[in-house]
């Protein structure tokens, strides 16, 4: 048997417990007479990831279900095998459930194609839709969903805050370097709906932030606000194009044709 290595009780991350980057955060939450775990990662790491739980004397039988954060290929590629494997229920939030049905391959970027980038998109049966508000009982722990739009507008969190420390698992709305998951019109992104997810993870009493990628850290509100910040200058930067709510530059531009006004320069040439 191979020795669980817990980060907080009920809670193993398996990057950590392998001790090597197998790719996006995969959590297990351990009940005692059940488990979930919280997306699966890759196709390629999924067989290891599987045996890994197996070798921590899980019983595969004890999984309740794999959740999907959102359904982006890097968090759920494998999600239709370990299904298979493990005999399990694949649970996401109903505007994540087109995307992973149908194995659609914008949407979960198994295709980008301006930069010759194509992987497969294996479509994957959702089981159970979860929403905002609803608690999942994973043996003795309980489990808070908090839908979070904004990189995609199915992602999830998940809020465990029956015990101590408090621990949120925010997914991609916030990494310990302040960056966020990535903005991108074809994807979903909508920047003021990711303010506010943002703004919530700043007003909750977790202790503890368990992100989708990199390390897991101390929730610190200047991390959440810096994001926040920069976010609110995105909704007027043509950079987002699509994404962005306006474009202050247009707009001065705009009531400067309308006006006649031509630029300062010009004025020796106009007659
Ligand atoms: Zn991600």
């Amino acid at each position: 048997m191979l020795a669980r290595k817990y980060l907080f009780p009920n809670v193993i991350e398996m990057n950590y417990q392998a001790g090597r980057r197998l790719g996006v955060n995969v959590y297990l939450i351990d009940g005692g007479d059940e488990f979930l775990l919280i997306d699966v990662g890759y196709l390629d790491t999924v067989d290891e990831i599987v045996e890994l739980i197996r070798k921590m004397d899980f019983n595969l039988s004890m999984c309740k279900m794999i959740i999907a954060t959102h359904a982006d290929a890097d968090h759920i590629q494998g999600i239709a095998r370990a299904k298979e494997l493990m005999k399990t229920k694949v649970a996401a939030h109903p505007l994540t459930v087109e995307p992973l049905e149908s194995g659609d391959e914008i949407m979960t970027y198994a295709t980008i194609k301006a930069q010759d980038f194509a992987i497969p998109m294996p479509r994957c049966k959702v089981d159970i839709e979860i929403n905002e508000g609803d608690v999942i009982n994973v043996g003795s722990v309980k489990v808070e969903v908090w839908h979070t739009p904004g990189h995609t507008a199915g992602q999830l969190a998940f809020k465990m805050g029956a015990q101590e420390p408090k621990l949120l698992f925010c997914g991609d709305n916030i990494y310990k370097d302040s960056c966020v998951g990535v903005i991108d019109a074809h994807h979903g992104s909508h920047i003021p709906d990711f303010i506010q997810s943002l703004k919530r993870i700043i007003k909750d009493d977790s202790e503890f932030l368990l992100p989708s990628h990199g390390p897991v850290f101390r929730r610190d509100n200047r991390i959440v606000q810096k994001a926040i910040d920069r976010l609110t200058q995105y909704q007027y930067m043509a950079d987002f194009g699509t994404c962005a709510i306006g474009w202050p530059l247009l707009d001065e531009w705009e009531a400067d044709v309308l006006a006649g006004r031509m630029p300062e320069f010009s004025k020796a040439e106009t007659r």
